[in-house]
């Protein structure tokens, strides 16, 4: 089969390439040279097509699936319908409880977005850390492969880097779950981690149905104070270096990095630093810019993914309000989605400089067309909450500031504002 990066090399315009071209707005031909040298990748999934990368609309991933110690399954369909229907581009299932597979099955059909996954989640929980080996890894994700996954994160962390966090001078130590669990595997193992020395195999995989990959970000930082240590540093040269070399194979590859915890004075530079060092999609989950927003994580998170997203960032993993405290409701996605959805057009903003939207937005804003408003808000649903049905909200009522200058001011220019589009 050929990829999407070798069909751009030959000079070929997909038909996902035709569809990503036509949502984002751009030249077909122009997108297809960035998913030829890296800068863009298509995920896909039947029909589906969505580009992340170079010049392309943030995009935003939501994370679901069932816990060992939380295992509600007709929840985690919700969440994902939720998820789609609220605007997210991509579910990430990342199921530990139950049936894993049966879940994923499940998502799927409730679903058409690109599915990613981190096929460790599955081997580590269905066979023990002790018991895994190299060949439940590799069987476990071509069984995910050939269920349609779109996209995979893996995390490559090396016997090197394994040595280099051990010390380092962290609080938080290792706060990746598929991180930890390939650390312990190489520990017990005593063997380099698997995805690594069978990289060429685990690349053919990839090829083989044209899955992108996701170098994971096993050494974010867990607290402001751990960023951009050593083992940070040294993970994103190792992922930059394999990147390269999936690239080459012609398989679609992001990076994840600047995760975590970052202070707010920093996020830009550090995006701004892997942006000079590579040139493939970055995944950034949040960051967070503070440590002391427990309960309100998705709020601070998406203060963190504007900054990254203004920067350069081009892909951001959302947080809700249940971050570091348990798994969320369907209520706290929901929250969680739409406030990144908020920091991604942020992000898009600084980036782009466009904003049609919210120019046609503020155009219905004055004119007191509160449907108007509502059907270009983000959360629409939401935006019709105690909407009159035309004149003044109950915030000032016959004091609408709004309607006062349009009654007492009108001739007086752009005093009384426009109530026309344009
Ligand atoms: S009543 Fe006040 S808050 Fe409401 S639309 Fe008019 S100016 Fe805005």
């Amino acid at each position: 089969m050929i990829t999407e990066i070798e069909a751009a090399r030959e000079g070929t315009i997909t038909p996902a390439v035709m569809r990503v071209a036509a949502s984002e707005g751009i030249d077909p031909g122009d997108l297809s040279g960035r998913v030829a040298d890296g800068r863009v990748v298509v995920m896909k999934r039947g029909e589906v097509a969505l580009g992340i990368g170079e010049g392309l609309v943030t995009k935003v991933n939501v994370n679901i699936g069932t816990s060992p110690v939380c295992c509600n399954p007709e929840e985690e369909v919700e969440k994902a319908r939720i998820a789609q229907s609220f605007g997210a581009h991509t579910i990430s299932d990342l199921s530990m409880g139950g049936d894993i597979s049966l879940m994923r099955k499940r998502i799927l059909s409730a679903t058409t977005l690109p599915i990613t996954t981190v096929p460790t989640y599955q081997a580590a929980v269905e066979t023990g850390l002790e018991n895994l080996t190299d060949e439940v890894l590799f069987r476990n994700l071509m069984e995910q492969a050939e269920q349609g996954i779109s996209s995979f994160v893996l995390h490559m962390v090396s016997e090197r880097l394994l040595d280099q966090v051990r010390h380092s001078p962290r609080i938080m130590g290792v706060v990746s779950k598929g991180g930890s669990m390939m650390a312990a595997h190489m520990v017990l193992r005593r063997c380099e981690n698997p995805y690594l020395a069978r990289f060429d195999e685990l690349l053919e995989i990839l090829h083989r149905y044209d899955i992108v990959l996701s170098l994971g970000n096993t050494m974010r930082s867990g607290c402001i104070h751990d960023a951009r240590d050593g083992p940070q540093v040294m993970e994103m040269e190792e992922n930059i270096a394999l990147a390269v070399r999936a690239h080459e194979a012609g398989v679609q590859v992001i990076l994840e990095g600047v995760g975590g915890h970052v202070h707010p004075r920093n996020i830009p530079g550090y995006i701004g630093d892997y942006k000079e060092k590579t040139r493939f999609p970055l995944f950034v989950a949040g960051p967070l810019p503070t440590d002391i927003a427990m309960g309100y994580d998705h709020i601070a998170g998406s203060v963190g993914a504007s900054l990254a997203a203004g920067a350069g960032a081009d892909y951001l993993c959302y947080l809700t309000p249940a971050e570091h405290m348990g798994l969320p409701t369907p209520d706290q996605v929901r929250e969680g989605l739409v406030a990144f959805m908020i920091a991604a057009h942020i992000g898009d903003l600084i980036k782009y400089g466009r904003d049609d939207r919210d120019e046609a937005l503020a155009l219905r804003r004055a004119a007191l067309d509160w449907k108007g408003q509502a059907a270009l808000a983000l959360d629409p649903e939401r935006a019709c909450v105690r909407n009159p049905e035309g004149g003044p909200c109950t915030m000032c009522g016959s004091f609408c500031a709004i309607r006062v200058m349009r009654e007492f001011c009108s001739g007086e220019g752009s005093l009384a504002g426009s109530d026309k589009p344009r």
